[in-house]
């Protein structure tokens, strides 16, 4: 059978030095952000282009772990000044996060410019920014055929018109349990879940942190079940890895379909369970597509019953 060329992905977001404390150890600026997750987790599956912004402190062993993705960066602006940093604490369930600091630093002033050959992508992701920022990209691509959008508390907390408007223009939207609550004001996430596709998006996919992830869509309902994680060190950039990992695992067979995504949750949710065995993204620059394979092949064993 012929292979199809894995689809190109445009990923925007964060891209960040991030300082963490667990109840065990704490490290200090270590690369983060949603862009620098989503785009490492989406290399092993398609191409993918980078939008984002850092400033000149940025190191470059960082820039050379994007470049030994494969990662294109000419999206990647490199301006006067420091580096987005972000700061939090995880309580001991590793569940429980709080925001210590949040400095914007370059991104305040961050304009995307997607180059030439960024906007014909059929595959876009916008990561977590704010949602203006996330309009900004959508106006400079023409007509991708697949736009997976995630967002945080922050944004529903204030810049909620303009993610409503968000949600008119992107196939499909990702946000975890409490966010898909405070969006809605519905406390059952099944409601939630059906009330946001009637925000606009055909797709709507719940991530429950350590209990899978929901998937919803006019006419299927699918329940992702998560892998158990033995390893916990570093829970950062789970989710930006799910989203990352799913819309390249889409792009990578090209077909937007329920079976197309319902296999990507699964990749998204192994993807994600190996990048929280390691601060950063420390276990992504070690992971191959053979532990891959193998770990979904795990998630379907651990996961399959016979119906009597
Ligand atoms: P997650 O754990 O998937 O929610 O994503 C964590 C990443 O989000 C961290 O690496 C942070 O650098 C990044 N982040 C935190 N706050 C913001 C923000 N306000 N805008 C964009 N990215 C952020």
């Amino acid at each position: 059978m012929k292979k199809t060329k894995p689809s190109s992905v445009v990923i925007v977001g964060s891209v960040a030095l991030d300082s963490i404390q667990t109840p065990v150890e704490s490290h200090t600026d270590m690369l983060g952000g949603s862009a620098s997750y989503a785009s490492v987790a989406a290399s092993f599956f398609a191409p993918v282009k980078m939008v984002g912004v850092v400033g000149a402190d940025f190191p470059k062993t960082c820039v050379q772990l994007f470049r030994k993705r494969g990662i294109d960066l000419a999206g990647l602006q490199i301006a006067e000044g420091k580096t987005f940093r972000w700061a939090g604490v995880y309580e001991w369930d590793y569940n429980t996060r709080r925001t210590l600091s949040t400095d914007l630093n370059v991104f305040e002033q961050f304009n995307p410019t997607l180059p030439a050959d960024y906007c014909d992508a059929p595959f876009v992701m916008l990561g977590n920014i704010h949602p203006a920022l996330q309009h900004c990209v959508l106006d400079q691509v023409r007509k991708p055929k697949f736009i997976l959008c995630d967002t945080m508390n922050l944004w529903i907390e204030t810049a909620k018109p303009e993610l409503l408007r968000l949600l008119k223009r992107v196939d499909a939207l990702c946000l975890n349990d409490s966010e898909a609550r405070e969006l809605t004001g519905l406390t059952s996430l099944v409601k939630a879940g059906r009330a946001i596709l009637k925000l606009g998006p055909r797709y709507v996919v719940i991530k429950k942190g350590e209990h899978g992830a929901l998937l919803f869509s006019n006419g299927d309902f699918f329940s992702a079940p998560a892998y158990p994680l033995e390893d916990i060190h570093d829970p950062t950039g789970a989710g930006d890895c799910f989203a990352g990992a799913l819309i390249g695992h889409v792009a990578k067979g090209g077909a937007v379909t329920i079976a197309a995504l319902r296999r990507a949750i699964i990749y998204g949710s192994v993807v994600a369970s190996y990048n929280v065995e390691c601060f950063s993204l420390k276990r992504l620059e070690t992971l191959t597509s053979r532990d891959i394979s193998r770990r979904y092949a795990e998630f379907i064993r651990l996961s399959r019953f016979h119906a009597p």
